[in-house]
């Protein structure tokens, strides 16, 4: 079970520049007030040996700092001899430090209810290895860091760079503590008093509030025990105010309660009511396969949110992207307009859709896409001259979004047609592919859906599916040979053939489109999700060459010969220039050895499920697993138990399932299926 610490992470803007002493001072402090404390320095280097018992120096002057004290706790993890960096060290030692593997360290360290006070060493980006900082441990912990920062010529620059780049985290600023770290100098005593002032004013902008500033005190290594106790008192009295304003910011119900507290009373949440509120927390920042919660609290994301932030959260390549375009356009209608952003993209999606694709249609959101589809279908249908092909053929167990048409083509059962029947066109629904992906197909049922497809087919003007796996509708998998039949009848009986890859799309099946499963072509695909990273909202819906011309030159006379559609927003310069990025970032990475080492992950971690009471089924495909139960499952104490695992997956229905980013690790992903492996074991579903 993962555990949320409660503390702080200090570090400085350089090495020698108080951290120990403030560290060691607030270890006391925090006594004072009489709250339990643990001080913990994961990686001390310069250590010595007294026979089998590492003596770590930092360590030690906490020990000076507290005295006997029973309530303070203190202790270095890993332990070196040589004084150099923690990277070098460690080589020496013939070990490797992982952020990672600490972080679990420090938490199994901590005690349920103490305070942590993590040291680092040396600077923010003093190294752990070869690819890590100690930035790196922060993130792990999602402890707050304190800036200690030594009064001192230069310090202004070194304290608003580590500021800076400290703010550009989601770790929120615990606060700013300033260090005389020399015997004071008359002549320099108003320059230092100015930088004191100057950090105050840019600590406040940076999230890094200057909690304290203590004088140089020479007694603290003092072989006179009561001078050098009393030197310690001095200083641990100062901190008094900060260590407190530490503790009541850790308070979970200081960090974010105000915000979710004003959300339940002014918005609506996806799939909920307002009344009673749904459980929701608040966010306040993401960063690789992370989320971060207002409550210190950090979830390692099984649904890349709902499916989009494929390659993670936080991707500089994509900020950039953005922050270039919005210096040049940030919008413009695209009635009339046009834009490299959109030109670039529309050409990339062209040449890397499955299929002679020759236009792009773009718009904000997949349930869009999918009216775009439904209306280029129709009107190529009137176009040709085929006034009676006005339904849409769908699957059962489908889903294609919230919007009227799309919904139209959802599941007919568990979709939303109960609700919304009086307003909601008819569709035509197939039978769900009864062949698994992975096994023999099933004649049967591909004989049935040629059968029933050709029996109505007068009246359809098009088929739309998710290839090969249905999502939202039913978690399921189903074999490629439905959809290279499927291709084949659709061209036969002049049915549009519509490829919704809104979900499927960049990769999650282990191709990058679901299509290239089936080696079909559709003659409409919608795209979206993924499409930007999961940065931001834009989907897209491609047509063949033939769909787009003969909407637009009708061989009906009636016919308007034109696509009868234009969103507001439509083709967002900021949002196809991020789009480009992430396409193109996409394919230049490892997607498919990622996605395959997932799907291994996942079949390997998710295995112990299939014998558990209440599991009906459990498959695997790309990056998406999936535990089917037998029944409908009690999601709230599902998503209680996970959050407390520190993992973030949503079920619904009688589904339990994961689709997280490609970038997952094998070690996060063992621990999502782990999670989920322990719910039903522990029939937390009921
Ligand atoms: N189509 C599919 C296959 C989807 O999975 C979804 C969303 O989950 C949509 C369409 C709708 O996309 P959006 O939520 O962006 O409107």
């Amino acid at each position: 079970m993962e555990k949320t610490i409660a503390g702080c992470f200090i570090t400085g803007t350089d090495t020698d520049v108080g951290k120990t002493v403030v560290t060691a001072s607030l270890l006391r402090a925090m006594r004072q007030l009489g709250a339990d404390t643990v001080a913990v320095k994961p990686v001390q280097t310069g250590c010595t040996r007294d026979g089998a018992q590492w003596l770590a120096p930092d360590v030690e002057l906490y020990g000076r700092a507290v005295g006997a004290s029973p309530s303070s706790r203190y202790l270095a993890l890993r332990c070196y001899a040589p004084a150099c960096s923690p990277h070098l060290a460690a080589s020496h030692a013939g070990e490797n430090i992982v952020a990672q593997d600490l972080a679990l360290e420090i938490g199994q360290a901590v005690k349920a209810g103490e305070f942590c006070l993590v040291e680092g060493a040396g600077g923010i980006l003093s190294p752990l290895s070869e690819t890590e900082t100690m930035l790196d441990l922060m993130r792990a912990l999602g402890l707050p860091p304190l800036l200690v920062v030594a009064n001192r010529l230069g310090c202004i620059s070194h304290a608003l760079a580590c500021m800076k780049l400290l703010a550009a985290t989601p770790l929120a600023g615990a606060g700013m503590i300033l260090c005389h770290v020399s015997p004071p100098k008359p002549a320099e005593a108003e320059l230092l008093a100015e930088n004191s002032r100057f950090l105050a004013r840019q600590g406040k902008k940076y999230g890094f509030p200057l909690l304290a500033e203590l004088p140089y005190t020479a007694d603290l290594h003092s072989d006179d025990a009561t001078r050098c106790d009393s030197a310690w008192a001095g200083l641990a009295a100062k901190l008094v105010p900060a260590a407190k304003a530490l503790v009541a910011k850790a308070q979970p119900e200081a960090r974010g309660g105000e915000v979710a507290e004003l959300d339940r009373r002014c918005i609506w949440h996806p799939y909920a009511g307002t009344v009673p509120s749904p459980v929701i927390r608040e966010v306040v920042g993401a960063e690789g396969v992370y989320i971060y919660l207002a409550d210190g609290r950090r979830l390692l994301d099984g649904m890349s949110s709902w499916w989009c932030v494929n390659l993670g959260y936080g991707r500089a390549d994509l900020q950039n992207a953005l922050n270039a375009q919005a210096r040049r356009l940030s919008h413009v209608m695209f009635g009339g307009f046009t834009h490299a952003p959109a030109v670039t993209l529309a050409r990339k999606l062209l040449d890397i859709a499955p299929g002679d694709f020759e236009r792009v249609f773009f718009v904000d959101s997949g349930s869009v896409s999918v009216e775009v589809a439904l209306k280029m279908a129709i009107q190529y249908q009137l176009a040709k001259g085929r006034p009676h092909k006005t339904r849409i053929c769908a699957l059962r167990g489908a889903y294609h979004g919230d919007t009227l048409g799309a919904m139209s083509v959802c599941d007919p059962v568990n979709g939303m047609h109960g609700i919304f029947r009086s307003f909601l066109p008819r569709q035509f629904f197939l039978d769900r592919p009864e062949s698994r992906f992975g096994e023999l197909p099933n004649a049967e049922s591909l004989a049935k859906m040629e059968h029933d497809l050709r029996e109505n087919a007068e009246n359809i003007a098009a088929v739309i599916l998710e290839p090969i796996a249905q999502g939202a509708g039913g978690m399921w998998f189903y074999h490629p040979d439905y959809l290279a039949l499927l291709r084949r009848l659709c061209t036969e009986l002049d049915i549009v053939l519509i490829a919704d890859e809104v979900a499927t799309g960049f990769g999650r099946t282990g191709r990058l489109f679901a299509c290239e499963w089936g080696g079909i072509s559709p003659d409409i695909i919608c795209l979206g999700k993924g499409l930007t990273g999961g940065f931001i909202s834009l989907a897209a819906t491609l047509a063949r060459a033939e769909i787009a011309e003969t909407v637009s030159r009708p061989k009906a006379p009636d016919q308007p010969g034109i696509l009868l559609q234009g969103p507001t927003f439509m083709a967002n310069p900021l949002a196809c220039a991020v789009a480009l990025e992430a396409v193109t970032g996409l394919l230049d990475s490892p997607w498919e050895e990622n996605v395959s080492r997932v799907e291994r992950g996942l079949r390997d971690g998710l295995a112990p499920c299939h014998h558990l009471p209440g599991v009906k089924d459990v498959r695997v495909l790309g990056a998406i697993g999936v535990v089917e139960m037998e029944k409908n499952v009690n999601v709230a104490s599902l998503q209680a138990f996970f959050v407390g695992q520190g993992v973030w997956l949503r079920p619904f229905r009688n589904l339990i399932y994961t689709v997280p980013p490609f970038i997952m690790t094998d070690a996060e992903v063992e621990k999502m299926s782990n999670a989920i492996c322990e719910a039903c074991r522990r029939e937390l579903f009921l």
